[in-house]
C-alpha cells in the first residue's frame, strides 16, 4: 500500500505526502516531475526527474534509495536536481553507499542556482529561485512554454505564413504557462515578488505553523506561520494553493477555524490542504 495521498490542484494530479520533520514528497506523474523525495515513496520510484529543495533530511532523505532502486528494477538511471552547493556533498553521499552496497549506483545529480531553467522534455521546463529557509534552499515553478501566433499574423492563410516562413520571419511568439509552482519550506520572502511565482495556476506551499503562540518558532525555523499566508495570496493572486508541512500536532479542523479567521472567504475556496484525506466517495480509484 502506498501511503500518499492522490489530489488534484488547478488540473494536475498529484500524489503527496507532508508532515514537517518526517517526510515531504509531491510527485507529478504526468510531468514525469516529483518535488522533494521524501524516504523514497514506491510512487517516486519510476519517477524520472526529482526537484529537491535543500538538504533537510525530512525532504532529502530517500535520494540513495531513489537511485538504488531504479538501478535494481532496470530503470533508467534518475535525475535529481538541487542547489548547487548542495550537489558536491550528494555525490559523496552516493558514493559512500557505493562502498557500501559494493556497487555504485548511476544517477545525475545536477546542482542548478536561482532562475537557471532546466530541460524536463520540450517545452517542459523547471525554473528554480531562492527561497528563505536553510542556507541553499530553492523554490521550483513547472513552466509549460507554447508557442503561438504572433497577433500580427492571425487572419493570415497557411500558404500565406509558409512564405512569410520562408523569408525567414519568425511568425511565432512563445507564452510560458506557469503549471505549479513548489516552495520546498520557507517564510515569507523576495521568491513572492518573481513574475512568474505570482502567475503560478497551483502552488505548494508550506504552512508549518498554525498555533497564535509559535509566531516565534515560524521566524526562528523560517518557516510560515498561518498569519503570513495573506502576503502570499496577495502576491499570488490567481493560484489554487495547497498548504504542506504541517506538524503532527496539527489539528486539521482547529487549522481550518484559524485559517478562516485570517483570510478572506473568497481566499478560502482556493485554499486545501496537502494531508487531508478526501471524503471516501470522491477518493480516484486506485491505479496500477
Ligand atoms: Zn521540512
Ligand atoms: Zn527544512
Amino acid at each position: 500500500m502506498g501511503r500518499l495521498l492522490h489530489k488534484q490542484l488547478a488540473g494536475i494530479e498529484l500524489a503527496g505526502f507532508s508532515l514537517a520533520g518526517e517526510e515531504t514528497t509531491v510527485v507529478a506523474p504526468e510531468y514525469n516531475v516529483a518535488f522533494d523525495v521524501g524516504r523514497a515513496p514506491r510512487e517516486i520510484i519510476s519517477i524520472d526527474n526529482v526537484c529537491l529543495s535543500h538538504g533537510h533530511m525530512d525532504h532529502a532523505a530517500g535520494v540513495a534509495y531513489y537511485f538504488s532502486q531504479r538501478n535494481f528494477i532496470g530503470n533508467a538511471p534518475g535525475r535529481v536536481i538541487v542547489h548547487i552547493d548542495l550537489a558536491q556533498a550528494l555525490q559523496r553521499l552516493m558514493d559512500v553507499w557505493g562502498d557500501i552496497e559494493g556497487h555504485p549506483s548511476p544517477g545525475t545529480i545536477e546542482g542548478v542556482e536561482h532562475l537557471q531553467d532546466v530541460e524536463i522534455r520540450r517545452n517542459l521546463i523547471v525554473r528554480p529561485f531562492n527561497v528563505n529557509h536553510a542556507a541553499s534552499a530553492l523554490g521550483y515553478s513547472l513552466i509549460e512554454r507554447r508557442h503561438k501566433l504572433k497577433p500580427e499574423f492571425i487572419g493570415k492563410t497557411g500558404p500565406q505564413l509558409v512564405a512569410l516562413k520562408r523569408e525567414g520571419i519568425a511568425i511565432e511568439g512563445t507564452t510560458e504557462v506557469v503549471l505549479l509552482t513548489y516552495t520546498g519550506d520557507t517564510a515569507v520572502g523576495r521568491f513572492l515578488e518573481l513574475d512568474f511565482v505570482a502567475k503560478s495556476r497551483a502552488l505548494l506551499i508550506e504552512c508549518t505553523f498554525f498555533d497564535p503562540e509559535h509566531r516565534d518558532r515560524a521566524v526562528a525555523g523560517r518557516h510560515i506561520h498561518v498569519v503570513d499566508l495573506p502576503e502570499v495570496l496577495a502576491a499570488i493572486p490567481d493560484a489554487q494553493i495547497m498548504l504542506t508541512h504541517m506538524t503532527h500536532r496539527t489539528d486539521l479542523r482547529q487549522a481550518k477555524r484559524i485559517l478562516e479567521g485570517v483570510v478572506s472567504s473568497s481566499d478560502l475556496e482556493r485554499i486545501s490542504f496537502l494531508m487531508e484525506r478526501p471524503p471516501r466517495n470522491e477518493r480516484p480509484r486506485r491505479q496500477r
